[in-house]
C-alpha cells in the first residue's frame, strides 16, 4: 500500500482505479490506441500504456456474479432489470403500448428429489418443517418428520430429511436438462395457445408472437427453478399489438397446459424428468397486485446470484480436487459427487455434469431472452460505454473527432488481473466500495 503511494504516478493510479468503478478485479490491458485523418492518413493521436502505472490500462472485469466482483454485479443487476422492464413497459427502444400487451410472471419448479427441511408461513406465522402424525420411518432408521420452526436462516434449510434416502442423482440430472425441459415448454406453449385459437404453430405466427424473458433461481435445496416473464406482441413484436381474440386468459390456460405436458429423458438411464407440480402463474399489470416494477426487480435479484448462495463453489472443480475437503456444506458435496460420478459414464458424457459440478449440473444461462423480448445487454452496455467516452474526451483523455473521417487502429493485450492486498485497501477508499473479505461475501 505504501509503495503504491508513493509512486509518482500514483494520482494516475487512483484515477484508472475511479474508473473501474470499484471492481475487485480489474483486468489490465496492455496496448495503444491510434487515431488517422482517413483523408491524409495523419497520425492525429495516439494513446498507449506504456506512460501508464506498470504500464497497464485497468478496467472493469464486467462479471454477473456478486460472490467476484460486488461492483460490477451490480451494473450487471441494473442492466438486467432495465431490460426486464423495458418489455414491460417500455423504454429503451420499446414502444410504451407494450405495457397493455397481455403479459404472465410465471415460476417453473423442479419436482421433489426427497423431504427437505423447509420454513413456511401462514398469515406471519412460521409453520413446523414437516409435521406428519404418523410418520413414516425410512429404511435408513430415520422418522420423516421434523417439527421444528426454522429460522429463515438455519443452516438445515435446504438440507435432507434423510440424506440417504435422498435422490442426489435426479436432482443434479434435472438440473442438467432443465434448459431442454425449458425449451419444450415454450414450444408447447405455443403449440397449445394456437390450439386454443384454432389456428396451427405457422399460422398463429402470422397474427402473434411469444416473447419470454427468465431467470434461473437456485433453490435451497440445490436444484434450479425459473422465473420467466411471458408477453403476447402483434406479428412484429413488442411494437405491433396482439389481435384482441389473443387474451391473458389463453396465455394463463396455455402455460398450465404446456407446464403439464412436456418432459425430457436422459436416455441412457431410461428416466424422463418433467417440472414440478408446484406453479406459480399470475397476470402482470401497471398498477394490480404484481406490478411490472416487482417483477423486473425481482428477474433481476436472481440475475447476479449463481450456485454459491446454496453453499457450493464459485469456480470449477477439477477431477483431481479432493472432494472432502471443498469447503462446501455435506448437501453440496454429495450433489457435486453425483456429478462428477454420473459425469464419468460415458453415455451421459453429452451433460457434461464434471465441468458443471460447481453448478450442480445446470449449465444453462442465468438469464435469457427470446429475440423479441425488449433492448439487449449489448446495447445498455454500448450506451453506457459511450457515455464513459464522451466523459473522458470533456476531461481532456481522448481527443475529439468525428467517427466518419477519423480511422482507430486499437491493439490490445491481457496483461493480468486482480488487485494486491494494498492495492484493494486504497481501492476501496476510493470507491466508496466495501473491502473484500470484510464478512458477508460467498467466500
Ligand atoms: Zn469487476
Ligand atoms: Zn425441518
Ligand atoms: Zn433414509
Amino acid at each position: 500500500m505504501i509503495h503504491r503511494l508513493n509512486q509518482p504516478d500514483y494520482n494516475r493510479w487512483a484515477c484508472q482505479i475511479k474508473h473501474t468503478g470499484g471492481c475487485r478485479q480489474p483486468i489490465h490491458l496492455r496496448g495503444k490506441v491510434e487515431h488517422y485523418d482517413r483523408a491524409t492518413g495523419q497520425l492525429l493521436h495516439r494513446y498507449s500504456t506504456t506512460t501508464e502505472p506498470n504500464g497497464v490500462l485497468r478496467v472493469p472485469c464486467k462479471t454477473r456474479r456478486a460472490s467476484r466482483c460486488p461492483a460490477c454485479a451490480e451494473i450487471y443487476r441494473a442492466d438486467t432489470y432495465q431490460l426486464v422492464r423495458a418489455g414491460l413497459v417500455g423504454g429503451k427502444g420499446v414502444p410504451e403500448t407494450v405495457s397493455t400487451h397481455p403479459c404472465q410472471f410465471v415460476t417453473l419448479t423442479a419436482p421433489s428429489f426427497g423431504a427437505v427441511h423447509v420454513r413456511r408461513e401462514k398469515n406471519g406465522k412460521v409453520l413446523p418443517c414437516h409435521a406428519r402424525r404418523n410418520a413414516e420411518t425410512c429404511p435408513h432408521g430415520r422418522v420423516m418428520s421434523c417439527t421444528d420452526r426454522h429460522s429463515a436462516d438455519d443452516v438445515r434449510l435446504g438440507e435432507p430429511l434423510c440424506s440417504d434416502c435422498y435422490d442426489y442423482d435426479g436432482s443434479v440430472l434435472f438440473n442438467a436438462i432443465s434448459s431442454e425441459l425449458w425449451r419444450r415448454f415454450t414450444l408447447a406453449l405455443r403449440r397449445r395457445f394456437a390450439r386454443l385459437n384454432g389456428l396451427t404453430v405457422k399460422a398463429l405466427r402470422e397474427h402473434v408472437s411469444i416473447s419470454f424473458a427468465k431467470v434461473a433461481e437456485y433453490q435451497r435445496r440445490g436444484v434450479v427453478h425459473f422465473h420467466a416473464v411471458i408477453r403476447l406482441d402483434g406479428p412484429d413484436g413488442p411494437s405491433s399489438p396482439p389481435p384482441a381474440w389473443a387474451t391473458a386468459d389463453d396465455l394463463d390456460q396455455a402455460v398450465r397446459h404446456a407446464v403439464a405436458a412436456v418432459t425430457a429423458e436422459i436416455k441412457p438411464l431410461r428416466r424422463t424428468f418433467r417440472w414440478g407440480a408446484q406453479l406459480d402463474t399470475r397476470r402482470v399489470t401497471m398498477d394490480g397486485e404484481l406490478t411490472d416494477q416487482a417483477v423486473a426487480a425481482y428477474i433481476a435479484k436472481y440475475a447476479t446470484k449463481a450456485a454459491e448462495c446454496v453453499g457450493t463453489l464459485d469456480r470449477r472443480i477439477q477431477p483431481l480436487d479432493n472432494l472432502d475437503a471443498l469447503p462446501v456444506r455435506e448437501h453440496a458435496r454429495r450433489l457435486i459427487a453425483a456429478c462428477m460420478r454420473l459425469g464419468s459414464e460415458p453415455g451421459l458424457a453429452d451433460l457434461r455434469l464434471i465441468h458443471w459440478a460447481h453448478m450442480l449440473g445446470f449449465r444453462g444461462h442465468f438469464s435469457t431472452k427470446s429475440r423479441r423480448y425488449s433492448t439487449t445487454l449489448g446495447a445498455l452496455r454500448a450506451a453506457r460505454e459511450e457515455h464513459m467516452r464522451t466523459e473522458e474526451i470533456t476531461t481532456g483523455r481522448l481527443p475529439l473527432f468525428d467517427e466518419d473521417t477519423v480511422l482507430v487502429i486499437a491493439h490490445w493485450q491481457y496483461a493480468g488481473q486482480g488487485l494486491s492486498i494494498g492495492e484493494q485497501v486504497l481501492a476501496a477508499a476510493i470507491t466508496g466500495t466495501r473491502l473484500p473479505y470484510a464478512g458477508g461475501g460467498g467466500r
